[in-house]
């Protein structure tokens, strides 16, 4: 590179040059994983995939986060793997625990409550306190502090097909804030109140509902009852900046002081969704069709032309986009205002 440089100083008569003003622009982005020394097999894989398929040409940095502080072999099995910059953190105690102020007994009593209805992790703190942390706290902390952007994966995801280009970059020119590969319909005891607990905020905060918002992505009613759509947030590209504004921090400050992540289950994923449906414009929201993902049990896998462009290697009719459980259409509908 210094080479060129030299050669480009020449060129241009410009002799103050510097290597940095020759480097492809790249986001302030970072790829961030939440998870334990235990998965760290699945991690290796999901890591392989998104370098092989993107990253590798890119190199943007991966952070990893954990409620203990990683191994080892974890570092030593991740380090190997990138091409960019890789830190390891450790999640500040205060972000991960059931707060002192949660009432106990009520939220054993919602746990027990869970367990009998056989809901997925009814019965799990941990599980809970994984979601208040994507929900609120992840883009605080230290090692994601200098950056925008950012694109979570999880251990023993699948990616398909190969990126001809820059997402983060995209996001940025387009000004999205949010972005997805798969939508459905959530588990409706796991998110009792909520709703109602988003119509008391709006009420009391209408400054920060977006003028083009997608309330009718998440209500077929214009607001007074949630249709449970929302974003699969185990893939997320997303602006930080969105989730650290004044509108959001407002909102999950509003949500913690319920209660709810603790005494239902309330998921990042109903959480992400719905502040991006209505505090971002409908147009600031992406759906990723040229991504091929997995994340178990469901998959979507781009069709027609970007299946080719991108060299995918999913059975495109293995796609989770219009089956009746999705929210795709749904989605579309609405960006297109049809609905
Ligand atoms: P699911 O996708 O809803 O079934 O939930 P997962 O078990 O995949 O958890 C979501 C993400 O949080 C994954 O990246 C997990 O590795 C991570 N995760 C979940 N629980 C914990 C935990 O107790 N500690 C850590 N460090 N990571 C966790
Ligand atoms: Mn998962």
């Amino acid at each position: 590179t210094s080479d060129l440089v030299d050669l480009l100083s020449d060129r241009l008569g410009n002799t103050s040059l510097s290597e940095a003003d020759i480097k492809p622009v790249r986001a302030n982005a970072v790829i961030v994983m939440l998870v334990r020394n235990s998965e760290v097999n699945d991690a290796a894989g999901a890591i392989k995939q998104l370098e092989d398929r993107f990253n590798a040409k890119y190199n943007y940095p991966w952070v990893f986060l954990n409620d203990e502080p990683f191994d080892e072999n974890f570092i030593q099995r991740t380090s190997q793997l990138v091409s960019g910059n890789i830190s390891f953190g450790v999640i500040p105690h205060d972000h991960w625990v059931q707060p002192d102020w949660i009432d106990e007994n009520r939220a054993r009593d919602g746990r027990n409550r869970l367990m009998a209805q056989n809901v997925i992790y009814g019965g799990s703190i941990s599980y809970r306190n994984m979601c208040r942390f994507n929900s609120g706290f992840f883009y605080r902390h230290e090692l994601l502090q200098p950056y925008r952007y950012y694109w979570r994966v999880e251990p023993g995801v699948k990616y398909f097909c190969d990126m001809n280009y820059d997402p983060f970059l995209m996001m940025q020119e387009q000004k999205k804030v949010y972005s997805f590969t798969i939508s459905l319909y959530e588990w409706q005891q796991t998110i009792p109140t909520l709703w109602s607990t988003v119509k008391e905020f709006i009420k009391e905060f209408p400054q920060y509902l977006a003028e083009n918002n997608a309330m009718d992505y998440l209500s077929n009613d214009g607001g007074n009852t949630f249709n449970l759509c929302h974003f699969w947030s185990n893939f997320e590209i997303a602006d930080m900046d969105f989730w650290r504004g004044e509108a959001y921090s407002a909102f999950f400050d509003y949500l913690e002081k319920k209660g709810g992540f603790y005494y239902e289950r309330w998921g990042d994923a109903p959480v992400h969704s719905i502040a991006a449906a209505l505090f971002a414009n409908k147009d600031q929201i992406h759906f990723f069709r040229d991504i091929g993902y997995r994340h178990d049990p469901f998959q979507r896998c781009p069709q027609g032309d970007y299946h080719s462009q991108g060299k995918c290697w999913c059975d495109p009719t293995d796609n989770f986009d219009y089956r009746p459980n999705s929210c795709v259409q749904r989605f579309e509908d609405v960006q297109a205002g049809r609905i």
